[in-house]
């Protein structure tokens, strides 16, 4: 290991490690100067919580796996800390170089390798977005109906977070579609896990395991994913209602109807209009003060139709206003743009999001929580999400916005995880730990299930240089 004279882990800025690395990617791949790194220090965490990034770290775009592995083994030698990136939509700083070190893109292994009709399955590289992944799929007839959000997101950006998103009701998350994987492990040693199989148990499951690591056990490299056969016909329920625990006393008897919709979405009218604005759009839809947003995705339209009646009569029960059924295939896509970007809409006035899940029959009970919480402090908070999935996010504003107080930030956090923990729920389904939710991850896990996980990162990592600062606690 290379260290300083006071024998303190080595800066990176020093020439001679510049050198060696940049001899690995070669001289164009390498970013040392501050203005292009700016970028790349921060990704889509609300400023009121992103840590501070640190001062001195380059950027490396390496080309090929080959490459990567010798980075890896030149790191792991020298105890320089690695901070995997890919898209940098995530929302937990997953991505942010809160030490110095190499922040490691992938943004230049942008290929999709191979779409294989005959089983249904795709292999890309992990920096293809997951806007290039659902054309390749669909020039080849297929789909991939997830959609974690931001289309810029990377496929190792969404595997390394378990990404979820509004279509996972159908055919669940992403953890649900990898089949196989590349991976490099922070000693260099490349790993390949699975392949194009439906069925393999041999030996221990280390590739789902790598699903949801956040960066922290290895780079993923290359993903093999299930595809689905083309999903031609989807109709898009908008659903308002009055009243937002009768909206989500719906959502489980329209799943034990054994209706199973592509997405089934809770937001308020009012986020809905601000989204759209801020789109310089318009949202037409007057009645009720909240809505489902349904999708319902197949083959066979008049199958589709006739799930649209069946929820429209559980809708009536529990008070809906109406049930709108859009056909056009722009129109969908409008309302469902116009649903992704509330983040954006609310993000400027936002200080934390949470991402709690809990049992699809508990939504409407942890709501109520939620609605004693903003009457104690006096308060508006947003809420909205993947209802179909048991998942909703919050969003704390600031006190200008008719949110809270930046000092009551922890304790309304707490009380909101708290709730969610009492109803058997987790405090994050989607976004992760990554470099924010530490302390509740400690605050909120058995100690013996911590000291597993420590034990895990300590295989796969023994000299901690992947993502430090990342998922677990500093202290166990
Ligand atoms: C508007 C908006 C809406 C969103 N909606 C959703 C949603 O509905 N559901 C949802 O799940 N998420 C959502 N997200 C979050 C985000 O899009 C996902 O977390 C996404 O999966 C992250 O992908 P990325 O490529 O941007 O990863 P990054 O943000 O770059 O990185 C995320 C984490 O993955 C690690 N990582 C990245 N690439 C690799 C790799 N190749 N190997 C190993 N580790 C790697 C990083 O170190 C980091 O810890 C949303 C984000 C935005 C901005």
């Amino acid at each position: 290991m290379i260290s300083d004279s006071s024998g303190q882990r080595p800066t990176i800025m020093k020439p001679e490690l510049i050198s060696a690395i940049r001899d690995i990617v070669g001289e164009e791949w390498l970013l040392s100067d501050r203005d292009p790194i700016l970028d790349y220090l921060i990704d889509e965490t609300t400023p009121a919580v992103l840590p501070t990034p640190a001062d001195d770290v380059i950027v490396v775009k390496p080309s090929s796996t080959q490459e990567i592995s010798n980075l890896l083994k030149f790191a792991n030698e020298n105890g320089i800390p690695v901070f995997p990136r890919g898209g940098g939509t995530g929302l937990v700083a997953g991505s942010v170089p809160t030490s110095n070190g190499i922040i490691l893109s992938l943004e230049r292994m942008n290929r999709v390798i191979e779409v294989d009709q005959d089983n249904l399955m795709m292999t890309a590289e992990a920096g293809v977005t997951l806007l290039s992944l659902k054309k390749a799929a669909a020039e080849a007839g297929l789909s991939f109906p997830l959609h974690p959000g931001d289309e810029s997101a990377q496929l190792g950006g969404m595997v390394a977070c378990g990404a979820g998103g509004a279509s996972a009701v159908k055919h669940g998350v992403i953890s649900d579609y990898v089949k196989g994987m590349e991976v490099v492990l922070p000693i260099g040693e490349v790993l390949t896990l699975k392949g194009k199989l439906l069925k393999d148990v041999a030996g221990y499951d280390l590739m789902h395991l790598l699903i949801g690591s956040q960066g922290t056990l290895g780079i993923i490299t290359k993903v093999t994913l299930r595809l689905h056969p083309e999903l031609k016909e989807t109709i898009t329920l908008v659903i308002p209602y009055n009243d937002r625990y009768q909206t989500l006393q719906t959502v489980p008897e329209i799943l034990q109807e054994g209706i199973v919709p592509l997405a089934i979405e809770f937001v308020e009218r009012n986020l809905m209009e601000k989204s759209a604005r801020k789109l310089g759009k318009s949202w037409s839809v007057k009645a009720g003060k909240y809505y489902l947003i349904i999708v319902l995705a197949g083959r066979d339209r008049n199958i589709l139709l006739a799930e649209a009646e069946g929820i429209h009569k559980i809708a009536q029960k529990h008070n809906a206003i109406d049930t709108l059924i859009v056909q056009n295939k722009r129109k969908q896509d409008d309302i469902l743009n116009i649903r992704g970007k509330i983040y954006f809409a609310l993000k400027p006035i936002t200080m934390d999001i949470t991402d709690i899940a809990v049992a699809p029959s508990k939504i409407a009970e942890f709501l109520s929580e939620l609605d004693k919480l903003a009457a104690k402090y006096g308060m508006y908070m947003p809420v909205f999400g993947h209802a179909g999935d048991g998942n909703l996010h919050t969003h704390i504003l600031t006190a200008e916005a008719g949110g809270l107080e930046r000092a009551n930030l922890e304790k309304v956090k707490k009380e909101i995880y708290d709730a969610a923990i009492q109803l058997g729920g987790t405090i994050t389904a989607e976004h992760g730990i990554g470099k924010i939710r530490r302390k509740e991850f400690k605050r909120y896990t058995d100690k013996k299930l911590l000291g597993i996980m420590k034990a895990v990162k300590d295989a796969f990592d023994p000299n901690n240089i992947l993502n430090p600062g990342t998922v677990l606690p500093d202290e166990l």
